[in-house]
């Protein structure tokens, strides 16, 4: 039997991203499995987005995220049109068998309101849960509404109103990890990476400070708040400091950039993204945050890239310490890990990936969660079968 899932990739970001954007990535990943695995796929994202999908709905023609800098009380009715499109879309057909929303807050809020206007939900939690505790605190999802992680660290964390919607985690996938196993090694080179956008909880700047400290180059890559490029953070002006992400930057990160051990090459993609990650000496993650599900992370593994990491939230679930990376459980170890990361085996890092993180185990496992999350419906509510 053919399945139709409502995959709600929400107005933030194209699908796929035209860079930066861990969830719009996952999304991007997942769709062209399920499809292949029999799934038709209605996509409701900005019309902008090229994914190939069954069909498409928009309520925005292009990317809201820029948007994201105002103030919430101006921006707060962007994800609500969405979702309003969207109950609206669902009101009207009776072929849509599981919705599949990926939209923070305002995502699991609607379609739990929706009830049984809605066909059964899986909203996935691509968050630190201790975002939102009055909402994830007070969830009432009845049996048509579920949640799933996207680790076990960070569903531990959960509010127990969420936990008890949850149905387990799907670690996040990536097409580099395809093949991985198999390809040819590239040559490293002596730089860190430390890939994402600019967040204290990211921990640019130590990883700017355990750069200076060991003497061993770290290029910087992400956006700073909506500024991909150097040249349009520049251009922005003082203005650009209302963002909190661009004070911290300008604070905490910028002072240790000298162009020269420390860079900010701003968000790259593509080639470029993969040729900087696979030819590091290790990716740097200095987190300070519960980092939910860590795409990143699992890039850089395909890439055949060891992981330095503290040891904080997915960090251990992904990477084995000695194996395919080197976790610290306090900043000041990072440093000697650093230096140390050079003796990890590139191959055991793609093959590790290659085995855990492709986009088919992701859609396989999903697809069982589908089946479960409509399996649990249809206990209580016959009809919705
Ligand atoms: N990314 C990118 N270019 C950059 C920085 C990040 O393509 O310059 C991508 C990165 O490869 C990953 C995503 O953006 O796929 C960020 O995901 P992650 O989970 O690390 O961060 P978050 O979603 O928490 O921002």
């Amino acid at each position: 039997m053919s399945l139709t899932v409502l995959m709600n990739a929400g107005p933030w970001l194209s699908v796929p991203p035209p860079g930066y954007g861990g969830i719009e990535n996952v999304i991007a990943t997942l769709v062209p499995e399920l499809r292949r695995l029999g799934v038709r796929v209605v996509l409701a994202s900005v019309a902008a987005s090229t994914l190939p999908a069954d069909e498409r709905f928009h309520v925005f023609d292009d990317g809201q995220f820029p948007a994201l800098q105002r103030p919430y009380n101006q921006v707060c009715g962007v994800s609500q049109a969405h979702l309003g499109g969207v109950a609206r879309l669902l009101r009207t057909r009776d072929d849509i068998d599981l919705v599949h929303d990926h939209v923070e807050a305002v995502g699991l809020a609607t379609l739990a309101a929706m009830g049984p206007d809605a066909p059964p939900v899986l909203h996935t939690l691509h968050w630190d849960l201790a975002k939102h505790p009055e909402l994830y605190g007070n969830l009432d999802g009845g049996d048509r509404l579920r949640v799933n992680g996207v680790s076990a660290a960070q569903l531990a964390r959960a509010p127990r109103a969420l936990r008890e919607h949850s149905v387990g985690h799907v670690y996040l996938a990536t097409p580099l990890a395809v093949g991985a196993a198999g390809r040819r090694p590239v040559g490293k080179g002596d730089h860190l990476v430390t890939l994402g956008r600019i967040y204290p909880g990211k921990g640019q700047d130590l990883a700017a400070r355990i750069a200076r400290t060991v003497g061993v180059p770290l290029v910087l890559a992400g956006p700073v708040g909506p500024y991909h490029r150097p040249e349009d953070l520049a251009a922005a002006g003082e203005e650009a400091r209302q963002n909190p992400d661009v004070r911290f930057f300008y604070d905490e990160v910028a002072p240790h950039i000298d162009g020269d051990l420390v860079r900010w090459v701003g968000t790259v993609a593509g080639r470029e993204r993969d040729d900087l990650v696979a030819g590091a000496r290790a990716a740097l993650f200095p987190l300070r945050w519960e980092e939910p599900g860590g795409t990143a992370v699992v890039e850089a593994l395909a890439l055949g890239t060891p992981v330095v990491a503290t040891a904080r939230g997915c960090l251990p679930e992904l990477v084995e310490h000695g194996r395919t990376g080197l976790l610290a459980d306090a900043e000041e170890e990072l440093a000697d890990l650093v230096l140390a990361a050079g003796l990890l085996d590139a191959a055991e890092c793609r093959r590790e990936a290659a085995a855990r993180f492709t986009p088919a185990v992701m859609a396989e496992h999903y697809v069982g969660l589908y089946d479960a999350v409509r399996r649990l419906a249809a206990a209580r509510h016959p009809q919705a079968a």
